[in-house]
């Protein structure tokens, strides 16, 4: 499928953008190509500016979980617009949105507004630093937080997808204070806190990884991350910047951390972003009152934005959000089933040893034996046939179907995903299946 405008559009962006695109997955390196410039989206299809329709994989990486432009989310934006666009002063709006989240995730009991799930990861850190008063941090190889300075070591997302072990522009100081564990092994996380217990301010984790292809945490993993933390007065905080009112109504916290019991968990902190603003910058650190108080105007630990809380941002993830109900989680879901189930048929028929990683309505394809069961950390993660995926991705392109450009992110279905959106998939993937098997 040839698509020379959308060639000149890179070669011309190329003069003036590094690398041509403002963030570098879109650039397809790992999977080769032109990357499609997209001149418009509906439902679930993207149209480039060759005109040529995709059926869309990515949902702009998580946000369009109605599909896009969905006419109550476009008639909300142009209502908040047409009232102005920014005033860098308190609305109701904002309180109206943060009423949302807590009424899905009641642990949120306060909540700042910012405008990138990078910022919000940031401010969870500064935070829990500024409550504990210690300076190290814990991660796990293979999450992704944004890119802070502090998150960068061993991240997943576009850092593996350009098999970068961290970010040159890091100083040592800066690195030397985040301690890097493999993912679901709580003896590591034991040791980490038995060596510096009392110098972690806090655990960051995804609330299930989804940036090193999509991987379900153990039982019992992300509740011994709270009993760990919590018995050594570090805070844990839960990234649901990708799964946040998208794994499910309450995230991965309402599929998982809800459940009571021994095996629940709330975190001191949550982060969202991606659906929380529809499509439009909106993302968020939410959590404890007594933790939250201590930013400013009301504690010590700053942190502002010019467009933290915007107007229009937030009418955005608003309506989306009271659209978002339970039909359309259970039509995203079915939708992901649907799409899941063929992939399997389709890469067994082609001989493809593969798992399916699921963490609720969220999935992607991981190219390894399944006898060994499921991806489980990210050194997995990163020993699996990534040659598979570029001819993989490329039939896929040709046919009309748009999936992530890198074997580490997750496949996003929306509830705009009908029969014809699905079928196309469907009949898209027995062809793909085969060029992976090359
Ligand atoms: N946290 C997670 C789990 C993410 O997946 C991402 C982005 O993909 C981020 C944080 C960073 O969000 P943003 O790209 O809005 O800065």
């Amino acid at each position: 499928m040839k698509a020379p405008r959308s060639a000149e559009a890179f070669a011309a962006a190329q003069e003036i953008l590094p690398g041509g695109v403002s963030s570098p997955v879109r650039a397809f390196r790992s999977v080769g190509g032109t990357p499609r410039f997209i001149a418009s989206a509906r439902g679930p299809y993207l149209t480039d500016v060759d005109g040529l329709e995709y059926v869309d994989l990515i949902g702009s990486w998580g946000p369009a979980i109605l599909g896009h432009a969905h006419p109550s989310v476009v008639w909300a934006v142009q209502q908040a617009a047409s009232q102005g666009l920014g005033f860098g002063a308190p609305t109701e709006r904002e309180t109206e949105l943060a009423l949302e989240v807590r009424r899905r995730v009641p642990g949120v009991e306060r909540l700042r507004f910012v405008s990138t799930g990078t910022e919000a990861t940031m401010t969870a850190i500064r935070l829990a630093r500024g409550v504990t008063g210690r300076p190290l941090v814990v991660k796990f190889a293979g999450c992704y937080h944004g890119h802070l300075d502090a998150l960068l070591a061993q991240a997943g997302s576009g850092v593996a997808t350009l098999a970068l072990p961290g970010s040159s522009g890091v100083t040592e100081a800066t690195a030397a204070e985040t301690l890097v564990l493999p993912y679901n092994d709580v003896a590591a996380l034991e040791a980490a806190f038995a060596a510096h217990g009392d110098r972690i301010a806090c655990v960051i984790t995804e609330a299930a990884p989804a940036n090193m292809g999509v991987i379900t945490p153990l039982p019992g993993f992300n509740a011994a991350l709270r009993r760990i933390t919590a018995a050594a007065g570090a805070l844990m905080i839960v990234d649901e910047v990708l799964t946040g009112f998208r794994a499910g109504p309450s995230g991965w916290w309402g599929v998982e951390g809800a459940v009571g019991g021994d095996d629940g968990w709330t975190p001191d902190l949550f982060t969202f972003g991606k659906v929380l603003g529809g499509g439009l910058p909106v993302a968020a650190v939410g959590g404890s009152r007594h933790v939250m108080e201590h930013l400013a105007p009301l504690g010590p630990v700053y942190q502002a934005g010019t467009l933290s809380g915007n107007p229009v941002a937030t009418a955005a993830g608003l309506a989306t959000l009271r659209a978002a109900d339970d039909v359309v989680y259970a039509r995203v879901g079915a939708a992901a089933r649907t799409v899941a189930t063929a992939l399997t048929e389709a890469l067994d028929a082609a001989g493809v040893a593969h798992s399916i990683q699921w963490a609720g309505t969220l999935f992607s394809p991981a190219f390894v034996d399944p006898a060994s069961g499921p991806v489980t950390d990210y050194e997995r993660a990163q020993a699996q046939d990534t040659w598979r995926y570029p001819p993989f991705f490329q039939s896929l392109l040709r046919s009309g179907v748009y999936a992530p450009p890198s074997i580490y992110e997750a496949w996003f279905l929306s509830a705009a995903h009908d029969d014809d959106a699905l079928g196309r998939i469907v009949d898209a993937l027995p062809r793909a299946a085969q060029a992976a098997a090359a």
